[in-house]
């Protein structure tokens, strides 16, 4: 005999929202762990802007991308279905599946940045001092700086030497490199740096990383230290000291992504802000068909620091893509390109801040994202009366989470925290500012902006599912 439901429960399954943990709604979970496992590769190669570029182009070409560039210089037409990307200098890159109606129809676009926050050395960065050769750093985004003494530390970036060739510099992540170093007080002479608030106990100056200890050179060498590791870098990358000001030199925690917990439900590590994004919307615009709109994946540098400059989502770059792509499949015109901007549905690929059941204060629980709840859907971020937010409309967040309710896609809500406790925006206000439909939708993360942070392999897989799902139509 099967029992019967209350009317009470019939009511409250059709009235009340239910939330799940997306773990419930993954049948296969092997799947989510490969998916993760690949994801900890690409997070590893992907420690810069720049090496994220790089290891976004081996996954396009072996799949089939072609570069927009050589389509354009072979006086090549765009046909349904083909595939594209086009790179902007190195630091930011695009992506598009052709859709079955033309580009000037309108695209549905997912787009991530891939810069994180980070320690850039400054243009004169080598000194020494008390027989060790440091060299001083300008932090990039919003960091808390006490996080990243005593840490291991890599560093990433090209040079343009004196002859105007490129260098790529790359060292520290290899078990048997040597790896970098800021340090702290010991706690016996902390008396002082103590009583600071954590904001300013280590500050901006504060973070020289230590690059040397060994003399050379005779008795009337100066510096003898900071020879050392200028010779050293002469006979690895063959530079000098002057090439520092033609460089972008970039600090990031060292090593690789972990698993975390007994059930290795949790990855660990630097960067998921926002490279977890960028890898679900990669993986998610290579595993589509040729879908009616054209399918764009979007991946943008300086988000961490206001998107400004060429290389930045305040920059023409989408713009002018769209423009080839439209050119390449009929007769020109601006108009065509405003068109299809404005019939245009973009994810904004964001991490969200996930609630801290270690700070639970600064979270409003019922406007949450939990860890282990999926995808999380921001209608606007914003700080104080929504400042600086994009308020998705209605009518779009609503065909959003129809797609994501059709494709049986683990979603939450959520605020970035509780009113003035903060805030932060997103790439999200930019194309919607060009006439876009654009909604924040990504990951929830723990200790965002850290050297190593949190993300649930769930939410992973959830978000490429999300994303996939969002582009396939
Ligand atoms: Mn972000
Ligand atoms: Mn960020």
């Amino acid at each position: 005999m099967t029992e019967e439901k209350s009317e009470f429960k019939i009511l409250e399954k059709e009235l009340k929202k239910e939330f799940k943990n997306a773990w419930d709604n993954i049948e296969n979970r092997e799947e989510a762990f490969d998916f993760a496992d690949e994801y900890k590769k690409f997070l590893d190669n992907s420690k810069t802007e720049r090496l994220c570029v790089e290891e976004i182009i081996e996954y396009a070409e072996n799949n089939g991308y072609v570069n927009l560039d050589d389509l354009i210089k072979d006086g090549k037409k765009l046909e349904t279905g083909d595939k594209v990307y086009a790179i902007n200098r190195g630091k930011s890159v695009v992506m598009a599946l052709i859709g079955k109606e033309n580009v000037s129809k309108g695209l549905n676009i997912v787009g991530s940045h891939i810069d994180s926050p980070r320690l850039d050395l400054k243009p004169n960065p080598l000194y020494e001092d008390s027989n060790l050769a440091l060299m001083k750093t300008h932090y990039y985004g919003g960091i808390r700086k006490y996080q990243w003494a005593t840490i291991p530390l890599a560093i990433h970036g090209v040079v343009i030497t004196k002859d105007n060739k490129i260098v790529k510099v790359s060292y520290g992540e290899n078990e048997n490199e040597p790896v970098f170093y800021i340090s702290d007080l010991l706690p016996h002479l902390a008396k002082d740096q103590a009583k600071k608030t954590l904001a300013e106990g280590i500050n901006g100056e504060n973070l020289n990383i230590i690059v040397g200890s060994i003399p050379y050179g005779d008795k009337d060498t100066k510096e003898k230290v900071k020879l050392n590791v200028l010779r050293i870098l002469n006979e690895k990358y063959n530079l000098i000291e002057e090439d520092f000001l033609s460089a972008e030199i970039e600090i990031v925690p060292a090593g690789k992504a972990r698993d975390i917990g007994f059930d290795r439900g949790l990855i660990g590590g630097y960067g998921h802000d926002d490279r977890v994004c960028t890898f679900a919307a990669l993986k998610g615009i290579l595993e589509i068909e040729v879908p009616t709109k054209t399918a764009m994946t979007v991946f943008t540098d300086k988000e961490e620091v206001g998107s400004q400059g060429n290389t930045g989502a305040q920059s023409k770059f989408v713009e002018n893509v769209v423009s080839e792509m439209i050119n390449l499949q009929e007769d020109f015109n601006q108009l065509k390109v405003r068109r299809a901007i404005t019939n245009t549905q973009v994810l904004s690929a964001d991490v969200g801040a996930g609630l801290d059941p270690t700070f639970p204060e600064v979270s409003e629980k019922l406007n949450s994202a939990f860890i282990g709840n999926g995808v999380q859907l921001v209608k606007y971020t914003g700080a104080r009366g929504k400042g600086g937010c994009n308020d998705a409309n209605a009518e779009f967040v609503g065909e959003v989470r129809k797609i994501f309710n059709d494709n049986n896609i683990t979603w939450q809500a959520g605020e970035l925290g509780k009113i003035d406790q903060g805030g932060g925006g997103t790439i999200a206000y930019l194309l919607a500012n060009d006439g876009a439909e654009v909604v924040d939708c990504g990951t929830p993360v723990l200790s965002m902006h850290s050297p190593f942070e949190l993300i649930s392999k769930a939410d992973l897989f959830m978000t490429y599912r999300a994303y996939k799902a969002f582009m396939n139509r």
